[in-house]
């Protein structure tokens, strides 16, 4: 039988390039979406197209309520999830005090919680078969603060703190708990930036160009392999050098 990952936010960016790692290593891919629905079915018949095993599941993982239906509708469809990845994310970028404080708290339950939820749910299948990898995408920014990313950035060590945390709780069950913090990747969520604020940002980074969401793919693939089975608790920084 095949394995089964289930991603978080795959109908674009990052999770829509992981979705396609997996899927082409034999892998049934579970794609969540929450507004992009075109955009998922454009993928699942991609993958359909290409002989792969897919479904597409639409949840709002800020609410916790759907990150459970999520993964209720999950195992209708699969009897067990052996790699979860929570990618879905939204940034917010503006002076800390400009912020609408609501919109803030969307940004942390989206990030945060919605990865707290979606594990909760997940973990309880993968405890019972006592095996499973959990990767969770932060940021580089979670690492070292961004100015006016606050709750962003917030968000984003928070999600570093909880893999380190239920690493060590999950580790005795075979689970294993990791984190990629991604540097500047070309994506939708950088479409706010001026051409000016971008080649600024290249100009910072040592190997002068933006990273693709298939590097960050090949990571979070490579976490999920049996190669870093002895690897958990930690978070990759893939920046290209931009934080050392
Ligand atoms: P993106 O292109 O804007 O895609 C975001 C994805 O998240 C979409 O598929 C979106 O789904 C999903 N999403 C957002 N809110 C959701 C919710 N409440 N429930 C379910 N899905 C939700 O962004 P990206 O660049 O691929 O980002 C992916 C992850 O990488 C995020 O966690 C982001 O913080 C992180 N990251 C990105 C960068 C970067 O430079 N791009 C750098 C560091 C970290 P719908 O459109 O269907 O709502």
């Amino acid at each position: 039988m095949n394995k089964t990952v289930l991603i978080t936010g795959a109908s674009r960016g990052i999770g829509a390039e992981i979705a396609k790692v997996f899927a082409q290593n034999g892998y049934t891919v579970l794609i969540n979406f929450n507004k992009s629905q075109k955009e998922a079915e454009a993928l699942l018949k991609l993958l359909k197209d290409n002989g792969c095993s897919a479904h597409i599941i639409k949840a709002d993982v800020s609410k916790i309520d759907e990150a459970e239906h999520l993964v209720c509708e999950c195992l209708k469809l699969v009897p067990q999830i052996d790699v979860l990845v929570n990618n879905a994310g939204v940034s917010l970028n503006a002076p800390f005090n400009d912020c609408d404080i609501q919109k803030g708290i969307e940004v942390i339950n989206t990030n945060l919680i919605g990865t707290m939820a979606v594990t909760k749910y997940v973990s309880d299948n993968m405890i019972k078969h006592k095996k499973g990898k959990i990767i969770n995408i932060s940021s580089v920014w979670g690492i070292c603060g961004a100015s006016c990313e606050v709750y962003y950035s917030a968000s984003k060590a928070g999600v570093i703190g909880f893999t380190k945390a239920l690493s060590k709780e999950l580790a005795p069950s075979g689970i294993t708990v990791n984190a990629v913090a991604p540097g500047v990747i070309k994506t939708d969520m950088n479409n706010n930036l001026s051409k000016k604020d971008m080649q600024n940002l290249i100009d910072e980074i040592p190997v002068k160009r933006l990273g693709s969401s298939y590097e960050i793919a090949k990571t979070v693939f490579f976490l999920a392999s049996s190669d870093a089975d002895y690897i958990t608790g930690q978070t990759i920084n893939i920046s290209g050098g931009f934080l050392i």
